[in-house]
């Protein structure tokens, strides 16, 4: 569209907002075109920053009104391209929108706008002695809208669910301009769970304007582990072994050769030397239970044949290991200049096996994979490592991780844990639901979106793809999996 026609076209848009919160220039624009998957890239025709709910109630109406496509974005995260723009669309930024606007520690809630960033949540609530358990890695910089739209977890999600465990209700502009407000502020909830219904659908239901949370009181010790084996099979299999135990740790996460290595360099985190794989386990709550529970811990490890085990002595230990474990994402930098990150699920029965085939994987394609996970739940996060710069790289990279993607379903698991279909993976939501299935999530969500305008391209299959930020053909459309129609 030629830049008359769409400032003619945006017109009525920008009388909504002040001039310094409308940003249709090409440079500021060019700062939204893409979220955590680089590999994406589209430039909206403009960009919205509203400051109050009613803001975006405006913004969303006239969306629907001119039959403008939008896309809700909180920091833009996403790595499976959620967030990335819609071309002839608007991207409607929430971080301003970034105050806590209750904290209840008798009813254990808070009431938050969507740009609130998850770990503000936590501080919020510290000096009451609760926080807020979803804890995804990228915590000090995602926002609960974000958290909401992708139903996020993190390392002791395990123990305390995804998200939607934590999500009482929520306020939410429609795609029709509608205001809803579902669920309640009590753990009672009334009616259906349409609380549940709205987290996890990628906003293309609307957009969430404020969140009740359900916060928890923060756990009297903690008791974390560091085991090391010698093979990532070894690790997987402990996996289980901790689980049939009967025991049921807050976190349980594993790290490969490569990731010990990224995150020694990093941040030196003095993990043990020579393992092939570490597990991180960390057991949590009341002290007389822990006391138990660490001796139990202490022998199904044994059995496990480790070939080192550190205990951390006291908080600073602790964080030591959890540094390490948290620096990884960034840390990889340092073994590879681009990288990708899958998220799948296998059942966690079957994770040595997985792991074992991921190995493989790696060694038949020449790409070298670092593994680091939430492997309590199964869920897999390998990094695929490549060079962007070198021809066909990244193609390469996508098609292993398509790869993946297809040894998860085979196994019984999932395409995603936590980080969304997007558009990432959206080719491969028939391969997960039936035919019946994937047309009972279109009625619904076109219910809320009848016009279809809310993040349009993402999660379902067979719309148009943004441009890659690269020349040529992406190998998933010379197999024929992608489309651009
Ligand atoms: C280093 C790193 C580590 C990560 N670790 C984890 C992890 O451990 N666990 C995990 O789950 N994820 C992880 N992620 C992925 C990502 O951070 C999370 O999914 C996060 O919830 C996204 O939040 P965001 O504010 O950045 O959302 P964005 O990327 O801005 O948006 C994500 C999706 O939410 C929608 N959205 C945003 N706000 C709203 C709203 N108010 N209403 C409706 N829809 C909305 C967007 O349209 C988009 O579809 C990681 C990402 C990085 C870069």
């Amino acid at each position: 569209m030629s830049s008359t026609a769409s400032d003619h076209r945006l017109a009525g848009l920008r009388k909504l907002f002040p001039v310094q919160r409308f940003v249709n220039d090409k440079a500021s624009r060019s700062a939204f075109e893409s979220d955590g998957l680089t590999a994406f890239r589209a430039k909206p025709l403009a960009v919205v920053i509203p400051e109050t709910a009613d803001e975006v109630i405006a913004a969303v109406r006239w969306c629907f009104d001119n039959d403008v496509p939008f896309v809700a974005r909180g920091s833009g995260t996403s790595l499976s391209g959620g967030s990335l723009p819609v071309a002839d669309g608007i991207v409607i930024a929430l971080n301003r929108m970034n105050r806590i606007l209750k904290l209840d520690p008798e009813s254990r809630t808070a009431v938050v706008e969507p740009g609130v960033v998850n770990l503000k949540v936590s501080q919020a609530a510290a000096p009451h002695g609760l926080y807020f358990s979803p804890d995804p890695s990228s915590q000090s910089v995602c926002t609960i809208g974000g958290n909401v739209a992708f139903n996020s977890g993190g390392a002791h999600c395990l123990k305390y669910g995804m998200t939607s465990n934590h999500v009482l209700g929520i306020k939410a502009v429609t795609a029709t301009g509608e205001v809803v407000t579902i669920g309640s502020t009590s753990t009672e909830s009334v009616g259906p769970d349409y609380t549940g219904l709205f987290c996890g659908n990628e906003g293309l239901f609307g957009i969430a304007i404020e969140i009740t949370l359900r916060l928890l009181p923060k756990p009297e010790v903690f008791h974390t582990v560091l085991v090391g084996y010698d093979s990532l099979r070894a690790a997987g299999d402990a996996v289980s072994a901790v689980i049939d135990s009967g025991l049921l740790p807050g976190a349980m996460e594993i790290m490969d050769a490569l990731s010990i290595e990224a995150a020694e360099a990093a941040v030196k985190c003095d993990y043990p030397r020579g393992a092939a794989a570490v597990l991180i386990v960390e057991l949590e709550g009341p002290r007389e239970k822990i006391a138990f529970e660490r001796e139990q811990l202490s022998r199904v490890i044994a059995a496990t044949k480790p070939v080192v085990e550190m205990v951390a002595k006291d908080d600073e230990e602790r964080m030591r290991i959890w540094k390490g474990r948290k620096s990884v994402f960034s840390a990889v930098g340092r073994l590879s200049p681009d990288f990708l990150v899958q998220d799948g699920v296998v059942p966690r029965k079957r994770l040595g096996e997985a792991l074992v085939a991921i190995e493989k994987l790696s060694r038949d394609s020449g790409i070298r994979i670092a593994n680091v996970f939430h492997a309590g739940d199964g869920n897999l996060h390998p990094l695929i490592l490549f060079d962007g710069n070198v021809d066909g790289m990244l193609h390469r990279a996508e098609a292993v991780a398509a790869e993946l993607s297809r040894l998860c379903i085979a196994m019984g698991g999932s395409i995603t844990g936590e980080h969304g279909v997007g558009m990432e993976k959206r080719d491969f939501l028939p391969h997960m639901f039936d035919e019946n299935t994937v047309d009972m999530f279109d009625r619904l969500r076109r219910a809320f979106d009848p016009k279809m305008i809310a993040n349009p391209g993402k999660m379902f299959p067979g719309t148009e793809a943004p441009a890659l930020a690269m020349t040529g053909l992406h190998p998933l459309e010379k197999a024929g999996v992608i489309q651009r129609e």
